[in-house]
């Protein structure tokens, strides 16, 4: 049995609408509708969809840095939504986060050493105050950055050296688990490569387990040992990397993936891409049935009305977690 290190249960994220003079609450918007989900010690998993399908909410709610409006979670067999006060301190550290925009994420105003230490002034004692200037210049030298350049300042480096900052500082307080917020998404494709094995080599020497966040398949591709597929606050599919990129079930997934470039120019012309019609709907009102039926081109009647349930599906090998009535491996 893989050892579990974060567990979701049906976590959920209501936000209320409030209107009129008396904000009376009029609706809500369902950010995050019942996700579960398991990431085992030293894995990747891939959270990917559109934007607004509530992955960020997710990964705020993995750090509690929000509050559920119900479920459970779960960090190394401790309820973490239980905990309190300095137990609840001792548990951030070990879940930290890296933010999508390196350009907006790092204040101009601070040395790059003095961002990479700024953990160290909420949890003082991990690294003793007299150790945290070697600390730091071993986190830069970890992530390929020249320990020489303590003193700089973030508009002196490039966006992707300005990222590698930002992971210096999510593992400065030697985290079991990162949130990837998108961490590539705002880098040229080149840096993007460079940040990603940055990302893999780390994991392998400091064993640690990553939710990689990100809003199209090829990014976590290289990286993800499992991938969650989500739409509209749900997880959709969710299985292996091989399984998802070889035997996708669900239309939402074979929609994404054939929005995945291919290398080989004579396959990528021959190829057929899924183009999804319409915008994705406002999660303050969701539409009944399976929430992708007014998007999804296998639709029938049966889609309108009755929930898909996220259920083992496809045969053989392909066979993961899917949330259509008719999936099917992709021929
Ligand atoms: Fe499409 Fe129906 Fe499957 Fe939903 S349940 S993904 S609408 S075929």
């Amino acid at each position: 049995m893989p050892d579990v290190i974060l567990k979701a249960e049906e976590l959920v994220k209501h936000y209320p609408i409030k209107t009129g003079v008396v904000r009376r609450t009029t609706g809500k918007v369902r950010a995050v509708d019942g996700v579960s989900f398991e990431l085992h010690r030293g894995e990747t998993l891939g959270v990917v969809g559109e934007s607004g399908c509530g992955k960020s909410t997710l990964g705020r709610l993995l750090m509690r840095l929000e509050e559920p409006t119900s479920g459970h979670l779960d960090f190394d067999g401790v309820d973490m939504y239980a905990q309190k006060g300095r137990d609840m301190d001792r548990m951030r550290r070990d879940i930290q986060i890296v933010f999508q925009d390196p350009y907006t994420s790092l204040d101009p105003r601070m040395t790059v050493g003095d961002i990479i230490a700024e953990p160290f002034k909420i949890h003082p004692d991990v690294v003793p105050a007299r150790k945290r200037k070697e600390r730091v210049r071993e986190l830069l030298d970890l992530v390929g950055l020249s320990p020489e350049h303590i003193n700089r300042y973030p508009h002196q480096f490039s966006g992707g050296q300005r990222q590698r900052i930002g992971v210096a500082r999510g593992l400065a307080l030697n985290p079991k688990v990162l949130i990837l917020d998108e961490p590539v998404s705002a880098l040229d494709v080149s840096v993007q490569a460079q940040v990603v094995n940055l990302l893999d080599h780390l994991q392998r020497e400091l064993n640690l387990s990553y939710v990689f966040i990100a809003h199209d398949l090829s990014v976590v591709r290289h990286i993800s040992d499992r991938v969650a597929v989500m739409y509209l606050g749900k997880i959709v599919e969710i299985g292996d990397d091989a399984q998802i990129y070889e035997h996708a079930t669900h239309p939402y997934t074979q929609a994404l993936l054939s929005a995945v470039p291919v290398p080989d120019p004579v396959v990528e012309e021959s190829r057929e891409q899924i183009v999804l019609t319409g915008d994705v709907p406002s999660p303050a009102n969701p539409p009944k049935g399976c929430r992708f039926h007014t998007r999804c081109w296998k639709a029938t009647e049966k889609c309108k009305t009755e929930v898909p349930l996220l259920q083992l599906r496809g045969d053989g090998q392909g066979q993961h977690l899917s949330a259509c009535h008719y999936a099917e491996a992709l021929k």
